[in-house]
């Protein structure tokens, strides 16, 4: 199997009428960035596409230029199953496995849907069935390889502002600003490249970090004054919020982004978890220091996944009863912390 396959999903591209280019669950903004940045690339070779997603992203990503072009299932679930019925060809972009755009998407995929499907991610572990896969784990972020498929298909084109900034907002949300899951000089190369383009850093990290409710604010300062737990002996973290404490500071989607991160970056600390209510689970996200591998935990007893450092998984129990099974997990997993801790 070639999972550099930049020629093949080319070919898929190139050759199909009704493009759908399809983004993960609570989107962040890899997905939407590298989804939208190639929405503009292909456009500007003639090739008009749609855009899907499972849920309304927050406002930090909103500004994006042709966001509202989005089609989002939660908001009318009728036009996104008919625009993947009239579709010919899927482009799953920033996840690795139908589930990822959540059970009614998934569904819409598996049992409602003739198109081909093909995959850009870099994720482990790709679900099987795609036509052509560009799946590399080595990458950052998926807008590295959006950037890295347009330069496949043009090379050395200089892409416009519009595309450059999506993928320069996947590029920066997905490595933490140059900071983590990076593991070559690319992500410079290509962030330098799109600052040839023309795009406004400055401008662009403002919107991105620099755009917080006061409420968002006031709940960072209450998870990390009220609700961070250490585990001093075991070097880990982990900060637990629950639907009442969500709903006390008016939770809007990605208010809790970036909060497990201050939990990571205790001194001392070598794993990070965060927990929060959401409708009928629990959602664990989890983040390490680079010596520590998590997604193990995430994928082996939560249902989840994702990379070595920052992973996410769900569960069904209480919030109680999740905190307590997960004391359980880390404690077996307390040689791994304690080499390096
Ligand atoms: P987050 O903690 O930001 O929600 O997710 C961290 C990373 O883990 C992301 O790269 C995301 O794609 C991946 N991830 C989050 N939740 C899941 C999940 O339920 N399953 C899998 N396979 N990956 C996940
Ligand atoms: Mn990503």
């Amino acid at each position: 199997m070639n999972y550099n396959d930049y020629k093949g999903v080319e070919n898929y591209i190139f050759n199909a009428k009704n493009i759908v280019l399809s983004t993960h669950t609570s989107p962040d903004g890899d997905t939407l960035g590298s989804a939208l940045g190639l929405y503009h690339f292909l456009k500007s070779k003639g090739i008009s596409t749609q855009l899907v997603c499972p849920d309304t992203a927050p406002d930090f990503l909103s500004w994006m230029p042709a966001y509202e072009e989005f089609i989002i299932f939660k908001n009318d679930s009728d036009k996104f199953q008919e625009t993947i019925k009239n579709a010919d060809l899927i482009v799953h972009i920033d996840y690795n496995a139908f589930h990822r755009t959540g059970d009614d998407v998934a569904n819409i995929f598996e049992n409602h849907c003739t198109a081909k499907h093909v995959l850009i991610d870099h994720h482990p572990q790709p679900m099987k069935g795609f036509e052509a896969y560009v799946s590399d784990t080595s990458a950052c972020s998926t807008a590295q390889l959006v950037y890295q498929f347009t330069q496949s298909v043009d090379a050395g084109l200089i892409l416009s502002s519009e595309s450059a900034t999506c993928l320069y907002v996947g590029l920066i949300t997905d490595t933490g600003s140059f900071n983590y899951g990076m593991v070559d000089e690319k992500p410079y190369l290509i962030g330098a490249a799109l600052v040839k383009a023309g795009i406004d850093d400055k401008k662009i990290h403002e919107l991105v970090y620099s755009n917080n409710t006061l409420n968002r604010l006031k709940l960072l300062g209450y998870a990390l004054s009220e609700k961070l737990v250490i585990n001093e002996e075991e070097h880990w973290a982990y900060i637990s919020l629950t639907r009442e404490e969500l709903d006390k500071y008016n939770y809007e989607a990605g208010d809790t982004e970036g909060i497990v991160n201050y939990a990571l970056s205790v001194n001392g600390v070598v794993a990070a978890v965060l927990l929060t209510q959401k409708d009928d689970k629990i959602r664990l996200s989890f983040r390490s220091k680079s010596q520590v591998t998590i997604n193990g935990i995430a994928r082996d007893h939560f249902n989840g996944g994702g990379h070595l450092n920052a992973a996410g998984g769900n569960s069904y129990a209480g919030m109680d009863e999740t905190i307590f099974t997960l004391k359980q997990r880390m404690h077996e997993f307390k040689n791994e912390l304690n080499k390096v801790g």
